[in-house]
């Protein structure tokens, strides 16, 4: 027998009973006669003790123990006189009588503790080892916990759990695919599912209500942000349902996997339209946690000759601002560096206004020349301005306004700590539109797949006004992340080919690329709908991760490449051949 126990059982109340351990060194050092080795495991960490007096010998073998060695030991559990009670097993040490060494280490590449030495280069490279720190391990347990619960909401509701295949045709549904060759039909290809989003629609039209399935997705998309090519969704769908039923389902698995995994109430879940969001926040996907509103000013700007806001209203721009509260005392310094923040390509706004409501009761700003102090102060009515307070105004087209606010809003957060740390905010995103215009191009384009249902009554602006159209679609919101994402889909022939012919796909692509759906539609499809949650970033939220890589076991670099087993790598001539496949030099 390896063991009796795990190195995080141990307490008080086995002490005297002889027991046997196994795990890995994390390390040693001798100390007045005595030598001690923390042992760990997944479990935890146990401290043992070899004494000198009792067995040179022994007590020489421990010394000897390189970090990262696996061994097993017999002793007794005995109390510690200096205790550590930090961790579950700081009360007591096990004092060892035999010392087998069942595997030896090289010296790892970093340390293996929380605070590493290892940069990530180095830490993916070797993933099995920085699985052995603790905050590593600690996520991917917590990973399988938030799981568990999902499959427990899941299993009480009657859904039922099933898988579809990995290998499946290439469809456009917003990323690229990933093409896996197929070798008994040269030229042919597989793609690898984005998301199980066709089958589980043909699921629900195969009469399975209520399905999930923790599935893989893949796209081969560039490596903006935090994205990996490969992630895992928590995917669902249901049938003979309207947007209600899905809110109430699940906000009843999100607040059912924050009971159980963060002991936390999350209450009911706000919603809050996707244009509210836009003019609220600047984002479909606003943190909560914090007020701090966009407000807009095109209406209520005193008159002024200050070129740039006139011009942007007479464009059919906004002007709008955020009150920055308490920030009145900012230096020059500061200041520029948020006119910066607002001014990168990105975000592309030609400067901020700030007004300045200072603690002695004067107003100044960076328009006096345009604005009279009672102008200044009407305005500042409008944010609700108090002494100390900081109002930063920008101006340009709508959609570049409100996306550098939102930026600054998040911006302005994280300088100031307005954020507890404790606390959460989780809401839907509802209304979306069904058709976004691409700026540039003026071509529309479908705001989250060519799948989901209009809101019937908008049906009326389709041909005259396709922008209008709202779509039966909604997003979960967590901490400023989007998390879930679904919507009521097409069951309609007719509305689904309208809908294809809209997006600019012909009656031939149709035929070929979806036929196996509309297909399937023509015998009984039931209404349904359903969601995706990203199961990585809710994980990287629960568990304090910085990124996805946090709480994946392998997880590729920011450009994609598996440093661990180096890849994606070249392949022999011999299997491009079977392939019947050749490399462009
Ligand atoms: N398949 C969708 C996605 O991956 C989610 C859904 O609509 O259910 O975003």
């Amino acid at each position: 027998m390896y063991r009796t126990h795990t190195c995080g059982e141990l307490n008080l109340a086995n002490a005297g009973k002889e027991v046997t351990l196994s795990g890995w060194v994390q390390k040693t050092r001798a100390l007045g006669g005595m030598t001690f080795v923390d042992l760990r495991d997944r479990y935890g960490i146990t401290q043992l003790v070899f004494n000198n007096d009792a067995d040179v010998a022994l007590c020489d073998r421990a010394n000897k123990l390189g970090r990262e060695f696996v061994i097993q030991v017999k002793g007794k559990v005995t109390e510690r006189t200096s205790k550590n009670l930090n961790i579950p097993t700081g009360e007591i040490e096990i004092t060892v009588n035999e010392l087998n060494v069942i595997s030896e280490s090289e010296t790892p590449p970093f340390l293996i503790e929380n605070d590493s030495d290892g940069n990530e280069e180095l830490r993916l490279k070797y993933r099995y080892l920085d699985i052995r720190r603790p905050q590593l391990r600690d996520r991917l347990i917590m990973r399988a916990h938030i799981i568990r619960a999902v499959r427990e909401y899941m299993d009480g509701k009657e859904f039922i759990e099933i898988e579809t295949p990995n290998l499946v045709k290439s469809t456009p549904e917003g990323a690229r695919d990933f093409l896996v060759p197929s070798r008994l039909q040269h030229g042919s290809f597989y793609a690898l599912p984005q998301s199980p989003q066709i089958l589980k629609q043909l699921l629900m039209v195969a009469g399975m209500d209520r399905y999930y399935q923790v599935a893989r997705c893949f796209r081969d998309e560039d490596f903006r942000g935090d994205r990996q090519p490969e992630f895992s969704q928590i995917d669902c769908e249901m049938s003979f349902v309207h947007q209600e039923d899905i809110f109430e389902t699940f906000s009843g698995m999100i607040s059912h996997v924050f009971k159980k995994v963060k002991h936390y109430d999350l209450g009911e879940l706000p919603r809050l339209k996707y244009h509210d969001a836009l003019k609220l926040y600047g984002s479909d996907k606003p943190d909560l946690r914090f007020d701090c509103k966009i407000v807009e000013l095109n209406e209520v700007l005193p008159a002024s000759e200050f070129g740039v806001f006139n011009t942007a209203i007479a464009n059919g721009g906004l002007v709008a601002g955020l009150n920055a509260k308490g920030c009145a005392t900012y230096t020059r310094k500061q200041l520029d560096e948020l006119t910066e923040f607002v001014k990168v390509t990105h975000r592309g706004l030609g400067g901020l206004v700030n007004i300045r409501f200072n603690e002695d009761g004067t107003v100044k700003s960076s328009v006096d020349k345009f604005y009279n102090e009672e102008q200044l102060r009407q305005i500042g009515k409008v944010f609700d301005a108090q002494k100390g307070d900081l109002l930063l105004i920008g101006s340009d087209k709508i959609s570049k306004v409100r996306k550098s606010l939102g930026d600054l809003r998040l911006e302005l957060a994280k300088k100031n700590n307005w954020i507890d740390p404790k606390a959460w905010s989780v809401l839907w995103i509802v209304d979306f539109p069904l058709f976004e215009k691409d700026e540039e191009s003026g071509e529309i384009t479908f705001a989250h797949h060519p799948f989901c249902s209009p809101h019937l009554d908008d049906m009326q602006y389709f041909d005259s006004d396709p922008t209008r159209v709202r779509a039966q679609t909604y997003d979960m919101v967590i901490n400023g992340n989007e998390i879930l994402s679904g919507s009521i889909r097409i069951h309609q022939r007719d509305i689904q080919a309208r809908v294809f012919g809209k997006l600019g796909i012909t009656p031939e692509d149709q035929e070929s690329k979806f036929g196996f759906m509309l297909n399937a539609f023509r015998y009984g499809a039931p209404p349904h709908g359903g969601c995706a949650f990203g199961v990585d970033r809710l994980v990287m939220l629960l568990s304090g991760g910085e990124t996805i890589r946090d709480v994946m076991a392998f997880p590729k670099t920011a450009g994609g490449r598996d440093l661990m087993m180096d890849a994606p790598t070249v392949v022999d001539k011999k299997q491009l051949d079977e392939l019947g496949i050749s490399v462009k030099a």
